[in-house]
Formats: structure tokens, sequence, C-alpha cells
């Protein structure tokens, strides 16, 4: 039977992770596009969907047989971006969702992954993290709008299930980076942000400012990666509750080793240092993905330097069209 898979959020770093994997391994293997499917890539400018009847319209007129849902105000910021819109990402994530959901249902698409962040874990929590403790406790106050919303979420994967019997699910990507990414200055994620900074300070001459202490640590996800666990995830995973995409908890980077690895890869040679009167943010939130390796049972993680210096040489080679949110000369 002929599918239709609809990306909301289709043209962000996970998106364009999705096509670049859906138009790169072959067809018809494990991450490939089957022969009967058309992939469809989404991005604002098709629709709000924030709007009920503009969500609508578009499944109306793609007619979706399974969605992977991306889109989201607020997934392509860092802590501090996240600190500065609590209420706009809380309303703006809730409408989104709950129209996707609900077109979902209603024009019967076979299967739904959404998206969902670590974020939505509380903050003060037993580590590591797993599936089970989402609603165990209020999340971190630096990003509780957006958190509450993805949060919810789950909830209705839930009573979409019990209620009408739905294939929904959710996907809990630990901290994403790659080419495509968003890499404005102030409100970006850090290794976004960090290379942009880098980059800059050598072309400039200037000094290399990191924020915080550089002690905090992070697992990060290559987006190729996170898209092959993707289309896994629509073809194998049957479960409504949610599935944490991370490499192991054994693997956690410091910011600090972040920065050298980025101050290596862009080839920086100037003066670096860290500025301690900006935030840390959480000092750690280690994931397990015990439950992803069970189900799928082995999946092969690109080296994060390999990961990181692919990610610099395309925002090098691409920074015309890199999302900067700078005019550029
Ligand atoms: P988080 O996991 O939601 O906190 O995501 P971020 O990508 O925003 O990572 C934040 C961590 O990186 C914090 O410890 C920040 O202090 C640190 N960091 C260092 N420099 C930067 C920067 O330029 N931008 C951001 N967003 N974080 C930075």
């Amino acid at each position: 039977m002929a599918s239709v898979i609809l990306v909301t959020g289709g043209t962000g770093l996970v998106g364009k992770a999705l096509q670049h994997i859906i138009e790169t391994e072959p067809v018809g293997s494990k991450f490939g596009k089957q022969p009967n499917e058309t992939w469809i890539f989404l991005s604002s400018s098709d629709g709000d969907m924030r709007d009920q009847e503009q969500t609508v319209k578009l499944y109306e007129k793609y007619k979706p047989t399974h969605v992977i849902h991306l889109a989201a105000l607020g997934s392509f910021g860092g802590l501090f971006r996240n600190m500065k819109y609590k209420l706009t990402f809380l309303r703006d994530n809730i409408l989104i969702n709950d129209n996707v959901l609900h077109a979902s249902y209603t024009h019967k698409t076979t299967k739904l992954i959404s998206c969902l962040s670590t974020c939505v874990f509380p903050d003060k929590v037993e580590y590591p993290l797993d599936e089970n403790k989402i609603h165990l406790g209020p999340p971190h106050e630096s990003n509780f709008g957006y958190a509450h919303a993805k949060r919810m979420v789950d909830v209705q994967n839930h009573a979409y299930k019990e209620e009408f019997g739905c294939n929904f699910t959710s996907a809990i990507p630990t901290n994403i980076f790659g080419p495509y990414d968003n890499y404005d200055l102030e409100d970006a994620h850090v290794i976004p942000a960090l290379v942009h900074k880098c980059y800059l300070a050598k072309k400039n001459g200037t000094p290399f400012i990191v924020s915080g202490t550089g002690k905090p640590l992070r697992q990060f996800i290559f987006s190729y990666d996170l898209a092959k666990l993707f289309v896994w995830m629509l073809r194998e995973y049957d479960e409504v509750d949610p599935l944490i995409l991370s490499v192991g908890e054994d693997e956690e980077v410091s910011i600090k080793e972040v920065a050298d690895a980025i101050v290596k890869a862009v080839g920086f040679e100037g003066h670096y240092s860290f500025d301690t009167t900006r935030a840390d943010g959480q000092f750690r939130k280690p994931a397990s993905n015990k439950k992803l390796l069970d189900r799928i049972g082995g999946f092969q993680f690109t080296p994060f330097e390999e990961a990181l210096n692919l990610s610099v040489k395309w925002f090098v080679e691409n920074y015309g069209v890199a999302r900067t949110g700078m005019k550029k000369a």
C-alpha cells in the first residue's frame, strides 16, 4: 500500500536530516525510502499549525498515512531563548500539538510520532532519566512553558490510544546538532551558537567566549543518526510510551570539551575563555538509551568528533545560507 509520510517542521535541523537520510540511504534499505513511499517536508510557510483550519487543510491536501511531528515553537532555541518566552512557548506548542494530533485522528493517520525533548523531565529526579520518569515532578524553571506543552503530548497520546485506539507515540532526543541548525548567537543551542561564535572570532581576530563555567554535561546526538532512528521508529516501534533517542549515558560530554572540539574543528588559535556570569542551566541530565537499544537491537552512532567536524564544515561552507540571525555583508 502506498504511504504518504508528512514531516511537520520539515525544514529544521531534524527535518533536513530526515530528508538527507531518505535521499542518500539506498531505496528499500533499513533507513532508506521504501519504493511505495512519498515523503512531504512541510515548512511554516506551508501553513500555520497554530491554526486549526490551516492544519486541517494540510491534512486534506496531503492525506498523510504517517506523520513525523517536528514542528514546535522554541525547539531550535537554547537555554537563553527558552528563559525569555515561557508563555509563548507554552501556548503556541499546546495549539500546534493539539491541532496535529487531532487532525491525525480525524484523518485516520495510521502512525504519528511527535518529537519531545529531555527538558520535559523533572528537574529534581533520580538519574539517569528514563521513559518512566516524565511526570514525576515539575520541569526545570528555565523552560517550564515549553516542557509542560511537550509533556502534554504524551498525555494526549495515551488518551487517543485509550479512547480511539490511535497509534500515536513520541520520541525524546537528547541535545541534537548537525547541518541546518539555528546558529543565532544568543538564541541557539550550545553547539551551533559556539560554532558561530568561534567562526566569527577566527574571522575577526576577536576572543572566543563560552557562556557559563564549561562544566555542565550533555549527551549530544548527531541529527543524521537521529533521523535514522526516526525512520526505524516509524516502521518498527508501535508502543504509545515515549522512546529516548540518545547515545549512551557513558557518553556525556562537558561544555568545555564541546568548546575544545569546536576550536579544533574551526582552526581557531586566538584567546578563548569562559564567561562565568552567564547561566549554566542544568548541570547534567543523563538519559538512558537502554530501552532504545533493547528495541532496536543495536545501532552504530557516529563518533562525536566526526559528527562535529562534519557539522562545522557544513556551517563554514554554507555560512551564506545558514540561519545565523544576522545580516551578512
Ligand atoms: P540545554 O541542554 O537546554 O541547557 O541546552 P543548550 O544547548 O542551551 O546548552 C546549554 C549549556 O551550554 C549551558 O551549560 C550553557 O551555559 C552552555 N553554553 C555555553 N555557551 C553557550 C552558548 O553560546 N549558547 C548556549 N545556548 N549555551 C551555551
